[in-house]
This record gives C-alpha cells, sequence and structure tokens, in this order.
C-alpha cells in the first residue's frame, strides 16, 4: 500500500529514538531487563499539586468544551507574567499561543514562517526533530556547529557566514538538547550583533529545559532589548514540571505571527486538553517558590555529577560538562574500529547497537543530534538504574578489542 503514501512522509527518516524504543521493548518482551537512557523524560511523577488541579477541574464539570484555540485567557495571563518575571521578556497575553506540547509550538512557527527552500539555520548538536519539522513545512535546515573543546558552541563569525537572503531564521535550544550547552548573555549578545546586519532574520529559541539549568543566571534571547521583535520563544511544561503525558507548550511571538500560529493551529488541532492546561495553570501558579521544581533540578544536578563521574571511568570517553538539561553527550570514536569478535563498531549506531545487545543499555546515536561521534545518554532516569546501567556499559566495552 506504500504507493497511496504522499512524497512528505516516504522522503521523512524513521525516527531513531523511536527505533531504540521498540529494540529496547522488543528485549523487554524477551524478558531482559533494559536500562533505557535513550528517552528524555523525567524519572519523577508529576508533582502533587498539579494532579489535584486536573481532578479538581475535571469535577467542577467545568471544562468540557472546546477551549479557545489559542489556550484560556488565564494561562495565556500566567504565561505572559512568567517571561515577564523569570525572563525580562514583555509578552502580552494575546501574543502567547499554548500548543500540544513544545513540539507543535515549533510546527506552528515553522508553518507560519516558511515557504519552499526557505532556510533555518539550526546550532548543532540539535534536538533531532528540528531538521525533520523544518523540512515537513518545506525548508531547508542549515548547520552550524562549533568545536567540541568549546561545547559545540557556534561562533558569531560561523553565523554571519552562512545567512543569505532566504534565511527566515535561526534556530537553537538553551540548555541544549542534546549538549547541555547554555548560551551566556555575552554569547547572545554577539549573536544580536550578527543579526543587527540581518534584519531579514527570525530567532527561534527553545526554552524548554530553562528551569533544569545549573548556571547561576539564565539569559534568554527574547530578553535583550533590541530582539524584542525578533525573537519567538518557545516553551513548555513537559520537563521542568514532570508532564510529558500532558502534551502542553507553548509560544510566544510578535503579535502578527502569534496570530498567525493560532490560525494554523485552528486548522490542525484546536487547542491541546482542556484539563492539561489546568494542570500547565496549577504547574504555573500552584507553587510560586518553584519548590517541587527545585527538588527535581537539585537531583538532576546530583545524577549529572554520579554521570560525569562514572563515565570518567569508561576508557576512551570524552564529555563536556553539561550546563542544563538532563543528557549527556560523549565523543565515544575511540571504540570505531573495535569488536566483540561479532561485529564491527563503525559508528555511533554500531556503538548503540552493540551496547543494546551486550548490556542492554539504550542510548542514542549522535548522527541523530548531528554529531555521528557522540551517543546521547539521558541522566532524567534514577541514580539505581544510572549506576547498574554505567556498570554494565563498562563491563560490554571491556570487552571490546582492536578489529
Ligand atoms: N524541544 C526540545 C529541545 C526537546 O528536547 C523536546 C522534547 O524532547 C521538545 C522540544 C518537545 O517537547 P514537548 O514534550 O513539549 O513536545
Amino acid at each position: 500500500m506504500n504507493q497511496f503514501l504522499a512524497d512528505r512522509v516516504r522522503t521523512l527518516p524513521q525516527s531513531v529514538m523511536l527505533a531504540v524504543y521498540e529494540q529496547a521493548q522488543a528485549l523487554k518482551a524477551q524478558g531482559c531487563d533494559v536500562y533505557d537512557l535513550g528517552i528524555g523524560e523525567p524519572s519523577f511523577p508529576t508533582p502533587h499539586y498539579i494532579r489535584q488541579a486536573a481532578k479538581q477541574a475535571i469535577d467542577t464539570g467545568a471544562y468540557f468544551r472546546y477551549p479557545p484555540v489559542a489556550g484560556y485567557d488565564d494561562l495565556r495571563t500566567a504565561i505572559a507574567h512568567k517571561l515577564r518575571n523569570d525572563n525580562g521578556i514583555a509578552y502580552e497575553p494575546n501574543q502567547i499561543v499554548v500548543s500540544t506540547g513544545t513540539k507543535q509550538a515549533l510546527a506552528n512557527v515553522f508553518l507560519c514562517l516558511l515557504n519552499p527552500g526557505d532556510e533555518v539555520v539550526v546550532y548543532a548538536p540539535y534536538w533531532a526533530s528540528y531538521t525533520n519539522v523544518i523540512q515537513l513545512a518545506g525548508g531547508r535546515p542549515v548547520f552550524i556547529k562549533g568545536r567540541p573543546t568549546d561545547n559545540f558552541e557556534p561562533t558569531p563569525e560561523q553565523l554571519d557566514q552562512v545567512i543569505t537572503p532566504r534565511t527566515k531564521a535561526i534556530l537553537f535550544s538553551s540548555p541544549c538538547n542534546p549538549t547541555g550547552l547554555v548560551f551566556s548573555e555575552a554569547s547572545l549578545t554577539a549573536m544580536a550583533d550578527v543579526l543587527a546586519q540581518h534584519p531579514h532574520v527570525l530567532v527561534i529559541a527553545d526554552e524548554i529545559y530553562e528551569y533544569i539549568c545549573f548556571v547561576e543566571r539564565y539569559t534568554s534571547m527574547g530578553a535583550l532589548p533590541e530582539m524584542q521583535d525578533r525573537v519567538i520563544t518557545v516553551n513548555g511544561f513537559s520537563k521542568s514540571f514532570a508532564m510529558t503525558g500532558w502534551r502542553v507548550g507553548y509560544l510566544a511571538a510578535p503579535l502578527w505571527l502569534a496570530k498567525a500560529c493560532s490560525k494554523i493551529q485552528g486548522q490542525l488541532t484546536s487547542s491541546t486538553s482542556s484539563i492539561a492546561q489546568r494542570a500547565a495553570l496549577a504547574a504555573m501558579e500552584g507553587d510560586s517558590d518553584k519548590l517541587s521544581i527545585q527538588y527535581m533540578v537539585d537531583a538532576y544536578r546530583q545524577r549529572r555529577d554520579l554521570a560525569m563521574q562514572l563515565l570518567s571511568e569508561l576508557p576512551g570517553c570524552k564529555c563536556n560538562k553539561p550546563l542544563g538539561a538532563f543528557y549527556l553527550f560523549p565523543d565515544i570514536s575511540y571504540y570505531f574500529g573495535q569488536t566483540d569478535g561479532q561485529s564491527v563498531i563503525r559508528h555511533a549506531a554500531d556503538f548503540c547497537a552493540y551496547v543494546l545487545r551486550a548490556a542492554h543499555v539504550a542510548l542514542i546515536p549522535g548522527s541523530t543530534f548531528g554529531e555521528p561521534r557522540c551517543v546521547r545518554l539521558s541522566y532524567a532516569v534514577t541514580e539505581e538504574t544510572l549506576r547498574e546501567a554505567m556498570q554494565r556499559l563498562r563491563a560490554a566495552l571491556h570487552k571490546l578489542k582492536p578489529s
């Protein structure tokens, strides 16, 4: 039946993360204990006060009808308030569009901005979905990548060199999935200086890991006064509030774009779930000291340090210390050309296939994120899982010999 499929889906690559997930599930079905460091999902349950708010929303019976496409007014107001207080960005509530996850917020933006052949400069390594969604919207991703020793942060000169008349926007996540890079105010200002010479280029700042950040001061691109009208800030509840399944994200944009995104969303999905929106409102308002977030962030920081320490015990793995998010992104190219006698590791995907087979540990190959010498390891799992997985990894890597 393949012949019925449209080109856009035929040319869409299969999600590597999904493939790893399926392989891990298949092993589990055979009775194996699989240690999944592949998926970027908090080990914590959604905090209690958020779940309570969702239950109350159901019980009032007031939230069973279609919500406004761009989200409930009180939620948009709370988001505008948060952006002003936490990030120093002045958005009005009508500039906010609440979506079915940050994923949809990004898709809305690309569908609204890109004509066929328009370019988006993507900071690499990047979150895997960026490239596919840009392409689905008809655009062309153009990558820039810095030196591994600089945590892959590209220089302003690199940015300047790739901008063409077809460039519509630049896109990055900070903290970055997968490297954990957090752009400093100085770096963002240097980017803004370059963009001052290219007024036709917008910025899409993906701040979904904003709260999972281990630096003292987090700066948003939208907070730079000269960038205010040119930045689209996307964010969501999945990671910081451990709400991956609730599917709530949002974008904040210049009014003309927020209206366009609302128009597109109105045709595709309408608003996200009413109950999930009430839960998101509680997430923002119910814990003004952010104590429940702080609890999780402290745990992630400890897990990062533990994961770094355990990784340092594996021969040949080089890794920058991530400043945010919950991933390590080590260079494992030391193992290229090595074998366990059954198969030779030629690249990161072979490495991941080997450790899944030999250690039952799921990792994601760095090629998915635009860096084939690395693999991504999520430390959002419990310390116990992390210790056991790293111990298995060490034993499996020990068996490898030059081919
Ligand atoms: N942006 C980044 C950088 C991510 O890592 C993810 C999820 O992994 C998303 C966006 C999508 O998140 P959501 O669950 O809100 O759709």
